[in-house]
């Protein structure tokens, strides 16, 4: 069975088929680097990267590309603030976001084009659109003539004169029509700038990924990938861009993941709940959070607390704690073959259910229900008297596989130990200090972790539980 998935495009699940047999050209709109992500930005990097796993375990060769905004009004903005100059602070964020996401499990892309080292690429682009009548300039800034573009609105499902209503002409714009979008914007005094045919600027937000999936994969890719909140205007407007250029296909399948709450709450400045992944990985198995994203089907919406975060820890080691238990018992396994058979078919049986879950639109929800199934066999076949070591085998197999394609680890993380003593070495001062409150929460969670503290004349002391 060929692998099913939910195209925003057709608000169907359709047959994935790419464009070339054997490859899929994937892109993954990225984060903007002026801060750190929060965990709005966690999910799409999760879930695409798992999409991007499970098609290369069915075979396919793989080629992702995820882009870098790394010149944008908000970078402008936080550098302003800041006193440092963009390319400093970006650099920065870029650097920040590989950590965090490789403590999440995500590979990095085979490309991480960024906008200010694919300044050509994008100028000759939007040239290129002029000189088919998609764009036209004004004063310096270069606007999308989005009217022109028959298809525009069909990413969305909505209708030109649905759209017309929302839009609408900011003070200081000299656009023909309200619909029509920045393609290039004027340099302002002192903004960081590059040379174009239309003067000092930078370019809109949108034109970058349009010319950046065209130059590192081509006039058509297969799947284009990012939140549901980019559908509208950012794809929509990737589609115009790119397909008016190229008189073809953009992207063949779209896929988008749902929102995130935080407590039952819209994540939103004015509410201050952004929940930033630097910051609950100092305190949570950055695995649990993977886990818990992948708990949930990526087109539903997902709500997030700690609580909900410890659930999904705790779930998680059920199924680590089994792999364990495989492992010790292997070394007192015997050449028994009695029962064999039926026990590496039942593990066949939920390797296919696995697929099975995975085929139709990547449903990880399902996917971890059956690796539950498969923990719960392997329990009940350590109960048994004689194990045998190729069922033992083939059970742990089982679990590497299916692990490595959700990305999850399934040993304890190393570093672990070395965050454990940070938070004891914290706690100590706070007691130093009779801050015996901080301690206490300290102690509190340490103990939430399964860490034993026994204070002891020469130190503290730790275990886990
Ligand atoms: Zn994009």
């Amino acid at each position: 069975m060929p692998i099913q998935l939910y195209n925003t495009l057709t608000r169907r699940k359709e047959t994935f088929v790419p464009l070339e047999e054997g490859k899929v050209k994937m892109y993954v709109c990225g984060p903007t680097v002026y801060n750190y992500i929060h965990i709005g930005n966690a999910r799409p990097a999760i879930v695409f990267d798992t999409v991007r796993r499970y098609l290369e375990f069915r075979g396919y060769d793989v080629q992702y590309v995820s882009n870098f905004t790394d010149v944008d009004d908000k970078l402008i903005r936080a550098a302003r603030e800041l006193g440092e100059d963009v390319p400093t602070l970006a650099n920065r964020f870029i650097r920040a976001y590989f950590e965090d996401v490789e403590a999440l499990g995500c590979k990095r892309a085979d490309i991480h084009p960024r906008v200010t080292e694919n300044m050509d690429i994008i100028i000759e682009f939007i040239r290129t659109l002029e000189e088919k009548g998609y764009a036209y300039e004004v004063d310096g800034d270069v606007y999308y003539r989005t009217r022109k573009f028959k298809d525009y609105g069909k990413l969305s499902h909505q209708s030109i004169d649905e759209l017309k209503v929302g839009a609408r002409i900011e003070v200081g714009e000299k656009k023909e029509d309200a619909l029509d979008f920045a393609l290039w914007k004027a340099a302002k005094e002192g903004e960081i700038s590059w040379d174009s045919p239309w003067g000092k600027g930078r370019p809109g937000w949108h034109i970058e990924c349009s010319a950046m999936a065209r130059h590192y994969l081509g006039d058509t890719i297969d799947i284009h990938a990012g939140g549901q909140d980019l559908t509208f205007p950012h794809h929509e407007n990737e589609i115009a861009q790119s397909e008016a250029l190229s008189g073809k296909t953009f992207a063949r399948y779209w896929m988008h993941n749902g929102y995130i709450n935080i407590n039952n709450e819209k994540m939103s400045k004015s509410l201050g709940n952004f929940v930033l992944v630097h910051d609950i990985i100092q305190k949570h198995d950055p695995d649990a959070l993977r886990f818990f994203m992948l708990s949930v089907h990526y087109r539903h919406p997902i709500n997030y607390s700690e609580e909900l975060l410890e659930n999904a820890k705790t779930s998680l080691e059920r199924l680590k704690t089994s792999y364990q238990n495989l492992k010790h018992r292997k070394e007192a396994s015997t050449n028994l073959t009695e029962n064999d058979h039926e026990w590496i078919e039942k593990i066949q049986k939920l390797h296919d259910e696995f697929v099975k879950e995975m085929d139709d639109d990547f449903n990880t929800a399902n996917a971890i229900s059956v690796l539950f199934e498969l923990s719960r066999q392997a329990n009940y076949y350590l109960m048994e008297k004689h194990t045998s070591e190729k069922v033992i085998s083939a059970f742990m197999k089982e679990f590497e596989d299916l692990f490595s394609v959700l990305g999850l680890k399934l040993e304890v993380n190393e570093w672990l130990d070395e965050e454990i003593e940070q938070l004891i070495e914290k706690r100590n001062q706070a007691r130093k200090e009779r801050n015996f409150q901080l301690a206490d929460e300290i102690r509190d969670q340490l103990k939430n972790m399964n860490i034993i503290l026994e204070d002891t004349p020469q130190g503290t002391r730790w275990k886990r539980g």
